[in-house]
């Protein structure tokens, strides 16, 4: 069974699927460009089931020993999920 990570990865990659495809039937090449950009950066940042990546580098130091959380997936996640006013106010 997949962990909490693995699922909210896999819930992205679909979701950016989904607007590479609405895109694409808008004929607009710029967003299917954008959502294949997010989603290759995505696949590039595969997380285990507590949210680990091989991409991210290793946080030393004892009390942090094994975290390697990706840094990526986070953000893809923000901007895909929270309210478009949220997003632009983090740009
Ligand atoms: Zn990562």
């Amino acid at each position: 069974m997949s962990g909490v990570y693995e699922l909210r990865h896999r819930v992205l990659r679909e979701r950016l699927e989904e607007v590479a495809m609405a895109a694409g039937q808008a004929h607009d090449e710029e967003y299917v460009r954008l959502a294949l950009c997010c989603l290759a950066l995505l696949e590039r940042h595969k997380v285990d089931d507590k949210g680990r990546c091989r991409r991210c580098p290793h946080v030393a130091g004892w009390w942090r020993l094994g975290s390697r959380r990706c840094s990526v997936v986070p953000v893809v996640g923000f901007y895909l999920e929270q309210p478009s006013r949220m997003v632009t106010a983090q740009g």
